[in-house]
């Protein structure tokens, strides 16, 4: 008999909701939830062949352990044995975990719980670093919080969308259809980005199409202009914020043909855009990597606070300065704390949390320093235990990574597919997917849904929160990781983060589409707009923040001359683990590939299609070429799923000096022709 299972998709962070076809105890299909609140009735392609990859023949299944240098299938006791015997003893300064957005907020609370209470250390990092660093160093000191601060369900509401940084028509198709209702309301789009993507050319009214890394020159500039004009939300500036001087007296000499130079943007564009999101009712702000990935990004993202700021389009529905963090749990996994500096619930690492925590979990000596940022810690941690994330694909320069990674004293990689990272592996750990156990995601916009068990996961695979609490049984931390379920988990995880105390499994359950936090308590609705009438700041006001542009670390010169970005294609998911064995997936896109402009290929003598050579100070990939005027002229685009391809050979480690994110959206490269 046919079953049909309600769960949600695996992929992007909207969090689409979607019935699996169960048949015999195996997913036959999967079809679009009608009711649910966040796609009604629709699924993307990924989303329609979500359950394509359970059943490939890559999946882990059983335990595998080094031996003799060749990685052989053991049981679990042999397996738990060698991990817990690795990690024993191990400084704190030496032990590493990198965590990934794609588990369960139980699966990531018990890893940062390990790390803390077992290894006694704040060595634990997740994509974030990669992805949405620089929102937290951006949104904390100008708002007060770095996440979604309006229900994408909301996004209608707005009648001007500000689309900075973020493809959305490939990477978050369901806030596309979002933006396509408000269009169909009257709002006004206005796309920010270096391509003329498919988001530009399909959903905007007017498109920036900025040189990549000149963001803040340009809202600087919008600013300047919406000053100019009088057109600052003053009674809103008044009320709610403070340092507005600061920024006012820094616009006052703002030079916009000096922007329009930076930017490449012409002024009477840059003025079109700043009064029409300006003089909206309601507008949005929706930025991804193409604003947090670079040397700025801190920077970027508080020039996008000002804006919001400066207009008051901030603190009611469909409003907000709206980071899109693209994976399933993206959000989740910092909330429970798999940051450097962060407890669970954002409690920062100092002796307010340690002492907190300490009390909570009833021990001694946790740490209260800050521990390493991703990318160091890869370097420098002599042993790494990496759960569902995969440095060989999302690290800048991923030649030094695989040096660091194969000179680790003993590295332990849990996941569901056996990936790049594997191969350097001692010990390998096999992993259940989202549908071989239960738990809660929370989604983009702070969406807590639960995942029910639907299939048993393959061989011996188990879920991952499981395995991290046996090897603490193993490392005679029993009593500290005890959990028989992941709800005894949940249950943990409510009297410690305050933003879910009011969340249950019953009620999340009940509630199609989730509840979103915070939920304070078990009758709170959740929040769906942030900052309604206050601030996450000390003081509840949102602060200004003056910040002026600087250029990129790496510019194109006569070595490398043309400016290379890096982003995502609509049939594939971050490192591609998932995608790439998903045949429908696949074969609409097999291979890699680099857009070139028909300017620069016709100088450099190369056709569509033609394989050609992509080469940085740092390595080269080989791709095929496709000629288009997606690209402006002096710029490259090569997506980084593809293994075979990886385009973070070429990226540039250089980093924020404050949040640590590197620089993957500009590094200069050539091309040539040829294999
Ligand atoms: Fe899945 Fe995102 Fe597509 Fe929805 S929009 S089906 S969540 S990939």
């Amino acid at each position: 008999m046919l079953e049909y299972v309600p769960t949600t998709c695996p992929y992007c962070g909207s969090g689409c909701g979607m019935y699996l076809v169960v048949k015999d105890g195996r997913i036959q299909g999967a079809e679009p939830w009608k009711e649910h609140p966040v796609n009604e009735g629709t699924n993307c392609p990924k989303g329609r062949h979500a359950f394509d990859f359970l059943y490939h023949p890559d999946r882990l299944t059983h335990p595998l352990v080094k031996t003799k240098d060749k990685l052989k299938k053991a049981s679990w006791e042999e397996a738990l044995e060698k991990v817990a015997s690795g990690f024993k003893g191990v400084a704190p300064k030496d032990f590493g975990v990198l965590a990934s957005g794609k588990n369960t907020n139980e699966d990531a609370y018990v890893l940062q719980k390990f790390a803390r209470v077992i290894m006694k250390t704040n060595n634990i990092e997740y994509c974030a670093r990669y992805c949405h660093s620089a929102t937290v160093a951006g949104l904390l000191p100008t708002v007060g919080s770095g996440v979604m601060e309006t229900s994408q369900l909301d996004i209608p509401l707005a009648d001007c969308i500000l689309i900075f940084g973020v493809n959305i028509k490939e990477t978050f198709p369901m806030v596309t259809k979002r933006v396509i209702e408000a269009k169909k309301k009257g709002a006004k789009v206005i796309v920010v980005d270096p391509r003329n993507t498919l988001t530009a050319r399909l959903l905007g009214d007017i498109h920036l199409q900025l040189r990549s890394g000149s963001d803040v020159a340009l809202a600087n500039a919008m600013m300047a202009i919406i000053l100019k004009e009088s057109l600052e939300n003053k009674q809103f500036i008044k009320e709610r914020t403070a340092d507005f001087d600061e920024l006012k007296k820094h616009l006052e000499s703002f030079d916009l043909s000096e922007a329009e130079k930076v930017t490449g943007v012409p002024v009477e564009k840059i003025e079109k855009a700043a009064t029409a999101y300006a003089k909206a009712k309601t507008g949005t702000i929706l930025y991804d990597e193409g604003i947090t990935q670079h040397t700025s990004g801190g920077d970027n993202v508080a020039s996008l606070a000002d804006l919001a700021l400066l207009t008051g389009h901030i603190g009611k529905p469909g409003s907000g300065v709206n980071p899109m963090r693209g994976q399933i749990n993206g959000e989740g996994t910092g909330d429970m704390g798999c940051l450097n500096v962060f407890y669970p619930g954002f409690k920062r690492v100092g002796p307010d949390a340690v002492k907190f925590f300490e009390d909570a979990w009833q021990v001694e000596g946790l740490p209260g320093e800050p521990g390493l940022t991703l990318t160091d810690l890869v370097h420098k941690c002599r042993v790494l235990y990496a759960v569902g994330m995969n440095p060989m694909m999302a690290s800048p320069d991923v030649n030094e990574i695989e040096k660091s990674l194969k000179a680790k004293d003993f590295l332990v990689v849990q996941d569901i597919f056996p990936t790049q990272i594997a191969q350097f592996a001692d010990v390998v750990l096999p992993a259940a997917t989202w549908v071989e156990r239960e738990g809660v995601h929370a989604w983009v916009d702070r969406r807590v849904q639960k995942i029910n068990k639907v299939i048993d996961p393959p061989g011996e695979a188990r879920p991952d929160w499981q395995i991290i609490c046996q090897i603490a049984e193993k490392m005679g931390f029993k009593k500290h990781f005890d959990f028989k379920s992941s709800g005894e988990i949940f249950e943990e995880i409510r009297k410690v983060v305050p933003q879910y105390k009011g969340l249950t499994y019953e009620r999340i359950e009940n509630t199609a589409g989730g509840i979103q936090w915070p939920c304070p308590s078990e009758d709170h609705p959740g929040t769906p707009t942030m900052f309604g009438q206050k601030f996450g700041t000390p003081d509840g006001l949102g602060h200004f923040k003056v910040v002026n542009w600087k250029p990129p670390a790496e510019l194109p010169d006569k070595d490398f001359p043309l400016t290379l970005i890096t982003g995502r294609n609509l049939f594939h998911y971050h490192s591609g683990s998932m995608s790439f064995r998903t045949e429908a997936l696949l074969s609409e896109v097999p291979e890699a590939y680099a857009q070139i402009n028909p300017e620069d290929a016709a100088r450099l003598e190369i056709e569509n299609a033609d394989p050609v050579v992509l080469e940085t100070r740092r390595g080269k990939i080989n791709v095929k070429a496709r000629v288009t005027d997606d690209v402006p002229v002096g710029t490259v685009f090569v997506p980084f799923h593809f293994s075979k391809a990886p385009a973070n050979i070429l990226t540039n480690p250089a980093m924020d000096p404050g949040c640590k994110m590197p620089e993957f959206k500009v590094c200069a490269v050539r091309v040539e022709g040829g294999r």
